[in-house]
């Protein structure tokens, strides 16, 4: 299939990429570069143009006879959410309507999205399934609600058919630990503690010690980047036949940050400074998911649940790379 995949110069959008290829598909990367490394798109046509150009988005989808769209070019910063909401609904939504629109005057029908957990807010209890109540706590979750809401809407009119997949923390590196991750800030908890591993950075800070978690940090499922791939295919293929599909994309087992950087340790051979310091608003103690739905409908088993191999293969990346993709 011919696939257009908007933020495929990203950290996941380079990974699905190289699955897609991997799999038979035609993946076209469409990219603005404005997060996205130039450096992570290898074996794709390229076409840089801005998903809320709606000429340049039908020029795309023509131009290649696009029959499916997967979408990854959103902003994941929480803090910067809360700081800037404006710039939060208008990326990840404003443009996101614009990206739909000009799938609806092309004729593409199928539309994989990339959403969080974050739609579920604070859950009261966990393992989180697909029908917990979406309780957005920040304008960075509420966003992707808002566009699978926008899509359901959408679906209803018979015009769309498409798949919201509810990532946890996607992590690891995928091509043989070539396409790693590279966010500029760095923000998330793996590569920050390789980064200090490596001594690019002084230490770790772990954000909240006090949790009423088995050792008092915060507990997150960790999702192997291929395994998350592999997820959208499946997905994919299913939406032959189905209009809407929503899964949660997680393996169920929740680690914590002390876990995490342990992990990092014992990987690398290297020490790593740790800190410990105040929470960070809106990070709840546990959220791992219920993944049983994708694991049910789509056959979707994960080949990397355990912590080392994730580590493992975010450690190759960032040896190999330590300015990352660099400026390219
Ligand atoms: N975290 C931390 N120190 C850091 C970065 C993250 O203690 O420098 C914690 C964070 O509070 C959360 C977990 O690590 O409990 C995972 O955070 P990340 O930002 O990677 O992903 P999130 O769960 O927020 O999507």
């Amino acid at each position: 299939m011919k696939i257009l995949v908007c933020g495929g110069a990203g950290y996941i959008g380079s990974n699905m990429t190289a699955a897609l290829l991997k799999a038979g598909h035609s993946p076209v990367v469409f990219d603005n570069l404005s997060k996205g490394h130039r450096a992570a798109v290898k074996d794709a046509p390229f076409v840089e143009g801005d998903f809320g150009d709606p000429e340049a988005i039908r020029k795309a989808l023509r131009g290649n006879r696009i029959e499916a769209v997967m979408h990854f070019a959103a902003f994941i910063e929480v803090g910067e959410s809360v700081e800037s909401p404006l710039r939060y609904y208008e990326n990840n939504v404003s443009r996101t309507r614009t990206l739909l629109q000009a799938m609806e005057e092309c004729g593409v029908e199928k539309f994989v999205f990339s959403s969080t957990a974050a739609v579920y807010g604070m859950p009261e209890t966990v393992p989180i399934t697909e029908s917990t109540a979406k309780r957005p706590i920040n304008p960075y979750g509420e966003t992707k609600w808002a566009v699978e809401r926008m899509c359901h809407f959408q679906s209803m009119t018979g015009r769309l058919r498409y798949a919201a997949l509810r990532y946890f923390n996607a992590c690891g590196a995928g091509s043989g630990g070539t396409l790693g991750e590279d966010h500029r800030p760095e923000s998330h908890l793996i590569p920050i503690v390789i980064q200090a591993a490596m001594g690019r950075r002084d230490g770790v800070k772990i954000f909240g010690a006090d949790y009423p978690t088995p050792d008092g940090t915060c507990v997150r499922d960790y999702i192997h980047i291929e395994d998350l791939c592999k997820a959208h295919l499946l997905a994919l293929g299913k939406l032959d036949g189905e209009r809407e599909l929503a899964y949660n994309l997680g393996n169920g087992t929740g680690y914590s940050v002390r876990q995490v950087i342990d992990t990092v340790r014992r990987v690398s051979g290297k020490d790593v400074k740790v800190v410990e310091a105040p929470r960070r608003p809106g990070d709840p103690p546990v959220l791992t998911a219920d993944a049983s739905k994708a694991r049910r409908e789509l056959g979707w088993k994960t080949d990397f649940p355990d912590l080392e191999s994730i580590v493992s293969s975010a450690w190759k990346f960032h040896e190999s790379r330590p300015e990352g993709y660099g400026r390219d």
